[in-house]
């Protein structure tokens, strides 16, 4: 006999099944002793009866989570034993055969409540335990259907999935990097990537056209519920396009994406606002449209905010960009950035809002080298550092790079407002604590003192 899901059993009546799984709950009545069964695909009650003695005492040492595989018949229940509540609720097993494949220890914590009360720590020690809990259960799933979703769309619009390094060159991108040494070339240091920024344009400059990736982005900031060190982001970026044409291409996307999970849309096309109004009418560059009513029925309320701000000053009165270098001024302001006016730069920039946060944010960019280099000279960066840092970029301008724009929308953020989630850890599988300690491994952790010397590095205390 070969496994079957517990999905498949309704469809089974009258026949002998295997089936493999957990023991999500044992009642013990008496005589009879009965489990719920869970697979990936639901739960059924299995019945244990005294016809044969070895089996139910077997059953008896069952627990919860427990790994079994269990043989029996598939039987309909008697009319007032019938559970409408569950898809297998009119059905059961009557248990001819037992194996157990894993004992459990008692679990850490009940995994049949939403879990929300307990305490962080816990449970990311314990998360192989904490995802089984259902709301993750179907979190996690619901992830893998959206990025299904998003392959499936921008395939059938000729886009190309393409990975970029992580282990790359530390660039002024807007946060803190992440770095990791290098063996080979001591005293070097790689980091990880903020965004595929710089190697999307370069794929671009590459002749793809269109690409996308499903990419992680690694920023060391300040952590916050809806900010990691780490979150994935849908990078996308297309060539030979203006600001509508990656506006109408992403708003497709999540029109199509809410579609396919069933959810609701509060206004198609979705409101536009340029920086400035949202500011005025909202006080932020992210808001939420959603009314008491539709924040209960789960309904999603996009936005476009548009017309950015180029630069901003910083604490020290020096100018810097608001979003990334890379951006274009709008077609009307490139003169007057190539001028050196600052001041009144708009960027060809965007940001996609959802019920009140940032889901995403992107831009048309410079494609050709006197607007980027114009750029980098205001946030005061001199010849050399340009060249060292940016020549890459100025260089594949200089190479027949075309006009070409692009966006990332935020999968973590999204798929908490899909799920109505207020915090990344509950669409994430292994997220890290509010601490930045990573969920069941201890990391960050110590390294042996030989293998640091690999690197050529000694730790000391911070001054
Ligand atoms: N690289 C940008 C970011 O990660 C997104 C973009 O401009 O496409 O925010």
């Amino acid at each position: 006999m070969s496994r079957i899901l517990v999905g498949e059993c309704p469809k089974k009546i009258g026949e002998s099944v295997e089936l493999s799984g957990w023991v999500d709950v044992r009642r013990d009545h008496g005589k009879l002793i009965f489990i719920d069964l869970r697979d990936a695909s639901g739960t059924i009650q299995v019945v244990f009866t005294p016809a044969d003695k070895e089996l139910l005492s077997n059953a008896d040492r069952l627990r919860s989570e427990w790994v079994v595989t269990v043989w029996g018949l598939v039987k309909e229940r008697p009319e007032n034993m019938r559970n409408d509540k569950i898809p297998t609720g009119s059905i059961e097993i009557e248990a001819g055969g037992l194996e157990i494949l894993n004992e459990a220890e008692t679990p850490p914590f009940d995994i049949h409540d939403d879990g929300k009360q307990i305490g962080e720590e816990v449970r990311l020690k314990y998360r192989h335990v904490d995802l089984r809990r259902p709301r993750l259960q179907h979190n996690i799933r619901l992830r893998s259907r959206l990025v299904d979703t998003i392959r499936q769309y921008l395939f059938s619009r000729s886009f190309v999935e393409i990975e970029t390094p992580y282990l790359t060159k530390a660039t002024a991108e807007g946060s803190r990097d992440f770095l990791v040494p290098s063996r080979l070339q001591e005293g070097k240091f790689y980091a990880l990537p903020q965004s595929p920024q710089q190697y999307k344009q370069l794929l671009m400059a590459s002749g793809f056209e269109r690409y996308f990736q499903i990419a992680r982005c690694f920023r060391d900031e300040d952590l916050r519920a809806d900010r990691g060190f780490e979150h994935t982001q849908l990078d996308l970026e297309m060539s030979f396009v203006a600001r509508e044409d990656v506006l109408n291409l992403a708003e497709g996307l999540m029109i199509d994406i809410a579609g396919k999970l069933g959810k609701q849309i509060k206004e198609t096309p979705f409101p536009r606002y340029t920086y400035t109004e949202a500011i005025q009418k909202f006080g932020a560059d992210k808001f939420d449209l959603r009314t008491a009513e539709e924040k209960e029925a789960g309904v999603l309320a996009f936005a476009w905010v548009t017309h950015f701000p180029f630069f901003e000053r910083t604490d020290s009165g020096a100018w810097t960009f608001t979003h990334n270098p890379f951006s274009a001024p709008i077609p009307e302001h490139e003169e007057k950035l190539l001028a050196g006016e600052i001041e009144s730069i708009i960027a060809d920039q965007y940001d996609l809002v959802l019920n009140g946060y940032e889901v995403g944010g992107g831009s048309i960019r410079a494609h050709k080298p006197e607007v980027l280099k114009k750029v980098l000279g205001i946030m005061g960066f001199d010849e050399d550092k340009i060249e060292r840092d940016y020549g890459h970029m100025l260089k594949a301008f200089q190479g027949g790079t075309p006009p070409h724009g692009g966006i990332a929308p935020g999968i973590d953020r999204l798929l908490m407002c899909f799920t109505g989630e207020t915090a990344l850890r509950e669409v994430q599988a292994f997220p890290m604590t509010a601490g930045g300690k990573t969920s069941v491994m201890d990391a960050p952790a110590d390294i042996p003192t030989e293998q640091l010397a690999e690197f050529g590095i000694q730790i000391r205390k911070k001054a």
